[in-house]
Parts: structure tokens; C-alpha cells; sequence
């Protein structure tokens, strides 16, 4: 009981220096961009914070009251959109932080988005399948009345996938009492799910990488490279990697991590995970997370969860370009150390904006009943993110400012602009 009264402060603690660090940067981005404080007022927090308590029945006989988040950003632009998370480590705070993330992604891939983001506080990995779709049931019965899809779109998140949003979307439906696709994000294809919306957030990593490594003149292939976190973005990207030709000499699970300066085998690696990306509890060999995010490579992609890179490990990364795929890995000193280091960071609300890219494209597939082949929002993504990286490496190059910065202020820029219009602010 006091430990885990302990370990609750602790992650708010952490939620509480995320959402501040995240307010800071949003704060020097409006002034620099010439707006008066009390647009950041408006901005600084989500407009709306619905909690919910969810009754599940559990495999046992016994009921268990899981608590829930739904956030919404900013709705100024257009519906809030975001994914749903499940995870013992939620609190609303990082909800209300991931949120304002969501917002400034819509805006730096130029979705007519605001951000929304969803938690619940669970342990699917100790969670049956029957248990898992009470949950999603009810999650969704509790927050029918605030989201839908012309109000708030959820997605995928961490530990929720493609079987959660179909039972999600079937919920949504059956309440509705209609139909209704466009309520949610990442189905699958048979229920009018989008080509590449699995592999989005890690294709667009992909793309990211291409354009960073083009600045500094590194080429892909044989390029070493860390991604640390084998979930769905980790996964993928490293596979996408992998047969690009770079060498995927590091990766990690919650547990620990693989490294080999030969390159790991990736197709070996990926056939052994579990569902929730765990591997490396199938090696004697492994070496600590903190360990791998400092060995010797020139890519580091930290693609977990958050406060990976802090002022105590960030003087010791060898990386010369990191890519956040994760939410949140580098704390504001980190990224003040590694700027002046002369590394180049690709910050998260960037490089991870892929997912969300293609959950739009799977929604304007909904709203019009006509569907895209895999090549055409492949293209649709290159494009997207091409333009975003460029934008922002450019604005960071003319303003010299570090990428945050530059995305930050690109990212609030369309929000900031629609609340005028509205006359909110
Ligand atoms: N959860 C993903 C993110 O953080 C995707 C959100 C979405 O597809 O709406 O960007």
C-alpha cells in the first residue's frame, strides 16, 4: 500500500515534468510567434477532461473498477483526435500532456484536426482476451456521449491494436445504432480499416530518418542504427530498416536490451516477440536500456515510452541523429545538451506524426466509402512528411532554434490562428 502510494507520486511526478516541459516549449513558440499570453492560456491545458470508472467482470467472477481518461485538446481546427492507451502507468496529467502532443502533430502534418488522447489504467499483459473486450466495451460506453466521429476520433495508442478499436467500433455502432467506421481509428481493413495505418507511425519514422541522415550527408544503408522499444512503432521500423540496408545493431523490450556491432537478425527477432513486443527474455546476453541508448551507433530511435534521455545519460549518446518514434523521450535539459553537442534531434511530435497521418486517411476513407491502395497512401505519406520535416528543419535552420522549437511553432500556429477566427482569444 505505501509502496504503491509511492510509486503513484512518482509517476505523477514525472506526468507533472512532462506537461510542463511541454507547456514551456509552447510558451517560447507563441511568443516567438507574436501572440499575446492569454493564447497560451487557452492552450496551455485541454479544454475538456472527462474521467470515467469501468466496471469489468473479470475471468475470475469477481468485478474489477478500472479508471479512464478522455482529453480533448483544442477542437478549433476541427474534431479532436487521438489514441487510447492502456497502461498501469496513466494519469490524467499525461493524458492532458499527450493531448496537447496530438494537437501540435495535427498541426505539423496539417490535419483539420485538434488533439484528443485517451488512458486507461490496466495491465493488458495480465489481462485475458475476454477481459480486454469488457474493458473496451465499457470504456466506450462510458465516453459515447463526448466522442464520435465528427467530435473526437480515438486510435491505437500503447498496448491497444486493431482487435481493441473493432471492439471499440462495434460498441460505438451498437449504442449509435448505426454503422459507424469513422468513429474510431486503426481497425482492421475487413472493417474499414486503411492500408498502412499499422505501419504508419514507423513508416513515417522511416521517412524521417532518410531526410535527417540527408543533412548530415550519412547514408542509410549500412548506417547503425538503435531503436530502443520493439512495440508496434520499434517493430516495424526496425524491419523497415533492416531492409533498407542499415545495420539494427541494438534493440530493447520493458526488460532489456540486445546489442551486437555485427547487426542483430532482425526476421528472427520479429518472429520471436510476443504481441506486446517482448523478446529478450529469450537471451542470456543482454545489457541494461540505459546501457543500449549509449552504445556506439550514428541512429538512435528511442521508440518507448518517456524520460529515456535525461541530463544524466544525454552527454554520454554517440548517436549523431536521434529520432523520437516514442512520446516524450528526451526532457527538455537533454535536448538543451544534445543541441549543443551538435547532435540532430527529430522531435516526437514530428518524427511520430505518421500514425495519426494515416488514421486521417482511414477517416476521410469512411466519410467517402471509397477506399486507397497501399500505394497511394504510401505516397500521400511521403509527401505529408517530407513537407513537415522540411518545414521545421528549415524554420530551425533560418531561426536557429533546435527542431522542438521549430515544430512546436508550427505545430501551434493553425490551432492558435482557428480560436482567433473564432474569436475565443
Ligand atoms: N496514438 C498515435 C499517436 O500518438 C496515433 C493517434 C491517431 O492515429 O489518432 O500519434
Amino acid at each position: 500500500m505505501v509502496a504503491d502510494k509511492a510509486a503513484d507520486s512518482t509517476k505523477e511526478e514525472e506526468a507533472m515534468n512532462i506537461l510542463g516541459s511541454t507547456r514551456t516549449v509552447v510558451k517560447t513558440a507563441l511568443e516567438r510567434l507574436g501572440y499575446p499570453e492569454e493564447v497560451y492560456e487557452l492552450l496551455k491545458d485541454s479544454m475538456r477532461m472527462l474521467k470515467v470508472r469501468i466496471p469489468v467482470r473479470m475471468d475470475d467472477g469477481s468485478v474489477k473498477i478500472f479508471t479512464g481518461y478522455r482529453a480533448q485538446h483544442n477542437d478549433a481546427v476541427g474534431p479532436t483526435k487521438g489514441g487510447v492507451r492502456f497502461h498501469p502507468d496513466v494519469t490524467e496529467t499525461e493524458v492532458n500532456a499527450l493531448a496537447i502532443w496530438m494537437s501540435l502533430k495535427a498541426g505539423i502534418v496539417d490535419l483539420p484536426y485538434g488533439g484528443g488522447k485517451g488512458g486507461i489504467i490496466c495491465d493488458p499483459r495480465e489481462m485475458s482476451f475476454r477481459e480486454l473486450e469488457g474493458l473496451s466495451r465499457g470504456y466506450v460506453r462510458a465516453i459515447s456521449q463526448f466522442v464520435g466521429p465528427t467530435k473526437d476520433i480515438p486510435a491505437p495508442d500503447v498496448f491497444t491494436n486493431s482487435q481493441i478499436m473493432a471492439w471499440m467500433m462495434d460498441e460505438y455502432s451498437r449504442i449509435d445504432e448505426f454503422n459507424n467506421p469513422g468513429f474510431i481509428t486503426g481497425k482492421p481493413i475487413v472493417l474499414g480499416g486503411s492500408h498502412g495505418r499499422e505501419s504508419a507511425t514507423a513508416k513515417g519514422v522511416t521517412i524521417v530518418i532518410n531526410e535527417a541522415a540527408k543533412k548530415r550527408n550519412l547514408e542509410v544503408k549500412g548506417a547503425k542504427v538503435i531503436v530502443q522499444g520493439f512495440g508496434n512503432a520499434g517493430s516495424f521500423l526496425s524491419k523497415f530498416l533492416h531492409d533498407a540496408g542499415a545495420k539494427v545493431v541494438g534493440i530493447s523490450d520493458a526488460y532489456g536490451a540486445l546489442y551486437d556491432s555485427e547487426g542483430l537478425d532482425i526476421d528472427y527477432l520479429l518472429d520471436r516477440r510476443d504481441s506486446f513486443g517482448t523478446i529478450t527474455n529469450l537471451f542470456d546476453n543482454t545489457i541494461t536500456n540505459q546501457e543500449l541508448l549509449e552504445s556506439d551507433c550514428d541512429i538512435l530511435v528511442p521508440a518507448a515510452v518517456e524520460n529515456q534521455i535525461t541530463k544524466e545519460n544525454a552527454h554520454k549518446i554517440q548517436a549523431d541523429i536521434v529520432v523520437e518514434a516514442a512520446n516524450g523521450p528526451t526532457t527538455m535539459e537533454a535536448t538543451e545538451i544534445l543541441t549543443e553537442r551538435g547532435k540532430l534531434l527529430v522531435p516526437d511530435v514530428l518524427a511520430s506524426a505518421g500514425g495519426v497521418t494515416v488514421s486521417y486517411f482511414e477517416w476521410v476513407q469512411n466519410n467517402q466509402g471509397y477506399y486507397w491502395t497501399e500505394e497511394e497512401i504510401d505516397e500521400k505519406l511521403h509527401e505529408n512528411m517530407i513537407k513537415a520535416f522540411n518545414t521545421i528543419y528549415d524554420t530551425s535552420q533560418t531561426r536557429q532554434i533546435d527542431m522542438r522549437l521549430a515544430a512546436y511553432m508550427i505545430g501551434v500556429r493553425k490551432m492558435a490562428e482557428a480560436s482567433r477566427f473564432r474569436g475565443w482569444i
